[in-house]
């Protein structure tokens, strides 16, 4: 017995040396820091419990217990290991910090293996380079330097090094892994766990996913296409900025000319997919619908992608895209349906703001040229920083409006919507003013969209977009939508339109036969009703993950 307590004294004497006491401490000095500066919360755990849904409940409460011993243990390691190791433990830690409380600042939560994605494959140098500069926090630095004051406080030993490090590390990887089937990397946990969670779940998440070819469309039209298609994705535009849409400032001239002359169907104000680019243009691009969300099974990469109906249609294929330089719409296996790429570099132009110009007149030549051709155009649109998207000492209208801004402060709300405005503004009248619609020859159908609304720090966010919550996501889902035609249409615009009814839209205007459709898709623009109006939702969950409901209602 008195060896049975021996034993035990021994043991806790070990474990309780003044490496482990330090780290234990700064570990709960961690997390009440980050409770205080970022928005963790164990919200959704607590509600679990209350619905005595105690498995998932407690489960995530084992998990957060598990990821915060793995930090008290990382930073005991720490202490007690060689030079080398320290350093790369030190560089880990301020890595991690700056890029989650980077994430926080953006959008009110850790990274995601989404974030990790889009800002690996997806993202411009130019949008990197934006979103590091407006998004830092300079409030990482502290838990960095207060972590730096301990490793100097401690003497290096030989002791704990790599082989303790790397150990912990594995350690960690084979628990996210096993774990990785029912967590959406959201638990709520220290910075430094968040950045590894998201590292390490990535894989994991991408080696799941269907990587295979689409369905393929078996039909072949005997016919050549009579008329041009031109499908618009605006960036960043937001639906109820636009004079046409009853806006009280005029930052559509030219539309209300077009609507004037009975050119431009106006279904006003419609609901997107997404809040964010990503989730919105992959929708758009396979007409899912929110009904089939989360999408477990990967249908949308595996339906047919619009281009795929435009070919089996006789429609040459085109895909400019005024934003990136390299491929990224839907999977590796869809740049084989486009017959014309022209990605951001071919649209160069002494300033950047006047790359849509360029792709207007582009699209002009083309389908002022011949017929059979669908376009599908990315604009580069109004995405913040909006002083980049105008030329400030010209078209400034609205003033005050900032001339250098580097980051959203809203305590200048006001300055930010009159330089959002001057951008929507001179973005959109130079673009469709440069398609020059009353020169059009042949029968061309344009249908314009954007890919989400905004946000104007309208409860105090410093972000524009991608948000989740209910307060804020319905003016990041509010978007404009309307088809502009010299011909006349038929269509009820009294019908309350989302991004899920251009699918169809774009399918009804080829004439694609109903009956060779691959899919249920939303109804089209051109049959729908007024009394077909349902309630619209948008999702800002990720599409994949099925831990998460991300379906909102945007007609409140
Ligand atoms: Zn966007």
């Amino acid at each position: 017995m008195s060896q049975a307590r021996t034993i035990a004294q021994a043991l806790l004497a070990k474990l309780l040396t003044r490496e482990t006491i330090v780290a234990l401490a700064f570990v709960v000095m961690l997390i009440i820091f980050e409770a205080l500066t970022l928005t963790v919360s164990f919200r959704s755990y607590i509600t679990k419990l209350e619905q005595r849904e105690y498995v998932i409940g407690l489960g995530g409460f084992f998990v957060v217990f598990i990821s915060w011993t793995w930090a008290i243990f990382f930073f005991r390691a720490s202490l007690t290991s060689n030079y080398g190791t320290r350093v790369f433990c030190f560089l880990l830690f301020v890595v991690a910090v700056f890029f989650e409380y980077g994430y926080q600042n953006a959008f009110g939560r850790f990274s995601t293996v989404e974030d990790l994605r889009i800002a690996l494959f997806d993202a411009t140098n130019e949008q990197r380079r934006n979103s590091i500069i407006v998004y830092a926090d300079w409030r990482a630095a502290i838990p960095c330097v207060a972590y730096a004051i301990l490793l100097l406080r401690f003497r290096t030993r030989r002791r704990h090094s790599w082989k303790t490090l790397g150990i912990g590390l594995v350690g960690l990887a084979c628990f996210l892994s096993l774990i990785s089937p029912y967590t959406s990397g959201q638990f709520p946990t220290i910075s430094l766990d968040a950045f590894l969670r998201t590292a390490i779940l990535s894989p994991w998440k991408w080696a799941s996913a269907y990587h295979g070819p689409r369905n393929a469309v078996n039909f072949s039209s005997p016919r050549r296409p009579q008329n041009n298609i031109v499908f618009v994705v605006d960036e960043s535009i937001r639906g109820d900025h636009l004079g046409i849409n009853g806006y009280n400032r005029a930052t559509t001239p030219y539309l209300d000319e077009l609507l004037a002359k009975g050119w431009l169907y106006n279904w006003g104000i419609a609901a997107s997919g997404g809040t964010c680019s990503e989730k919105s243009d992959s929708l758009l691009f396979t007409g899912m619908t929110l009904g089939e969300l989360p999408d477990t099974t990967f249908q949308m990469r595996r339906l047919p992608n619009i281009f795929q109906y435009a070919k089996a249609m006789g429609y040459r294929t085109h895909f400019l895209d005024g934003q990136k330089d390299t491929y990224w719409l839907g999977t590796s296996y869809d740049k084989q349906y486009i017959d014309d790429w022209q990605p951001a570099p071919s649209f160069a132009v002494a300033n950047d703001f006047d790359i849509d110009t360029v792709i207007a007149r582009r699209i002009s030549e083309v389908v002022n040229g011949s017929t059979g051709h669908f376009i599908w155009v990315i604009k580069r649109g109004v995405h913040y920083p909006y002083v980049t998207t105008f030329p400030i000492t010209t078209a400034a209208e609205w003033q005050p409006s900032d001339a250098a801004e580097t980051e959203i402060d809203p305590a200048r709300r006001e300055q930010l919507i009159n330089t959002y405005d001057n951008a929507v503004k001179y973005n959109l009248e130079s673009f469709f003013r440069a398609l020059a619609v009353s020169e059009w020859r042949n029968q061309n159908l344009l249908v314009y969209t954007s890919d989400h609304g905004q946000t104007l720090s309208e409860h105090g966010e410093r972000y524009t977009h991608c948000g989740t919550s209910m307060e804020t996501a319905p003016t990041e889902a509010n978007v404009p939508l309307f088809i502009i035609s010299r011909e006349s249409l038929s269509v009820d615009n009294q019908f309350r339109a989302s991004h899920a009814n251009l699918f169809a839209t774009l399918l009804d205007l080829m004439m694609f036969p109903k009956s060779e459709r691959q899919h249920q898709y939303a109804i089209s623009l051109l049959e729908a009703k007024a009394g077909d109006s349902r309630p619209r939702h948008f999702w800002v969950g990720d599409l994949y993950e099925k831990a998460f409901n991300g379906r909102l209602l945007f007609d409140q």
